[in-house]
């Protein structure tokens, strides 16, 4: 395992200090070079592996550097999946506050801000019952 993470170590490293000089040189920018900071760390862990006496420790700190470069891209995209922007707090759009990026809105919900019923044991504030068939 220890040479696993020297392995994609020495690739990370490469891909970014390699995105970087490809870029134009007016164009570089030190966010390229992140790959190449989680490779240090990466290397580091994978070094630090290869003494049997701390082996456990150094791959737990090379799988938080894995972990923290997966989560990382993750958290830019999840917004990215929900069309549309989340409105301003100072300028909430009136009607249902969400109808702007909401797939089921219909014209009521432009103008008209669905009050709180109870439904069962549930309380619901939207114009369209999620509880129909749709018939
Ligand atoms: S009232 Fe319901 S259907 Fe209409 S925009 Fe709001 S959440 Fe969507």
């Amino acid at each position: 395992m220890a040479k696993l993470a020297i392995g994609f170590a020495v690739a990370l490293i490469a891909l970014g200090v390699g995105g970087y000089f490809a870029a134009a040189a007016e164009a570089r920018s030190l966010t390229a070079l992140i790959p190449a900071i989680a490779g240090g760390l990466l290397l580091i862990c994978g070094l630090l592996a290869m003494n049997p006496a701390i082996r456990m420790h150094a791959m737990h700190g090379a799988a938080m550097v894995g972990l923290l470069g997966f989560l990382a891209p993750l958290g830019r995209l999840i917004p990215q999946a929900i069309k549309g922007t989340p409105p301003s707090p100072q300028q909430i759009p009136a009607g249902c506050p969400y109808h702007p990026r909401c797939p089921y809105a219909i014209d009521v919900c432009t103008t008209v801000d669905p009050p709180l019923v109870r439904v069962d044991r549930r309380r619901l504030a939207c114009h369209v019952d999620p509880f129909s068939d749709g018939e």
